[in-house]
């Protein structure tokens, strides 16, 4: 397994780790900061380097707990030699920005509008999540729905990360009146889960990489919707 160190601290751009395992054109490291492709948001990219080789690394995904890094180009590195992994940050900030986003849009469309999140994609430039029942989402509601948002955005609340086991985690979730029977549907060996608290607000099991504080996202802009069938409206949205 490697070690996930974006699992505790979002902020790390760089950090110095021993190549494991070379497979076609995936480098396997003991421990990365490079957030794996899943949960809805796009892997990482970068660059790892040491004294005799650099190579560009234009994805990252996980396959049984071995995260791989997929290269661009040729390099030299072998097992056993130690690198120092650069995280693309401009990309990875922007996705921690939309992920936190994300999670205050879909608690505010749960709590005024009775709506579930059943999907999300967070990327550059322009995420997306897919809620329901939504038949329509007409101008007017849009308007309410980023002016809500903005306003919870600008109450500049800390985002924590706090690891629960099982239990813990679906108590403390249904105390508190948020999502928490997904959690129920994860397999039994999933022991630990990583809840993200925001503020008074919102906290939910997630292993996407987030702002530690809401002034970090600005404001955000809701964009065009489309139904996605059975019931299903997926809305676009972006950062200002
Ligand atoms: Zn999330």
């Amino acid at each position: 397994m490697t070690e996930l160190l974006h699992m505790r601290d979002n902020y790390i751009r760089e950090f110095d780790a021993t190549v494991i395992d070379i497979i076609d054109n995936s480098i396997i490291l003991d421990r990365t900061a490079f957030y794996p492709e899943g949960g809805g948001q796009i892997g990482d990219t970068g660059i790892l380097r040491n004294e005799h080789s650099e190579v560009r690394i234009i994805g990252t995904r996980k396959r049984e707990g071995i995260i791989h890094h997929i290269v661009d180009g040729t390099h030299s590195f072998s097992t056993g030699d130690t690198i120092t992994g650069t995280l693309n940050w401009d990309q990875r900030y922007e996705c921690m920005r939309f992920h936190t986003a994300q999670h205050i849009l879909s608690r505010y469309l749960q709590t005024n509008y009775g709506l579930e999140t059943v999907g999300n994609q967070i990327s550059c430039g322009t995420s997306r999540a897919d809620y329901a029942p939504l038949e329509k989402f007409d101008e007017e509601m849009k308007e309410q729905v980023a002016q809500g948002v903005n306003e919870l955005i600008a109450q500049n609340m800390d985002v924590i990360l706090q690891f629960m086991p099982r239990d813990d985690a679906i108590r403390f979730l249904k105390e508190r009146g948020y999502q928490y029977r997904y959690l129920e549907m994860v397999p039994k060996e999933v022991k630990d889960f990583r809840i993200i608290i925001i503020g008074d607000y919102d906290a939910a099991s997630c292993a996407g990489t987030h702002v530690a504080n809401t002034k970090e996202i600005g404001s955000i802009r809701l964009g065009k919707t489309k139904n996605v069938g059975a019931g299903k409206r997926r809305i676009y949205f972006s950062l200002k």
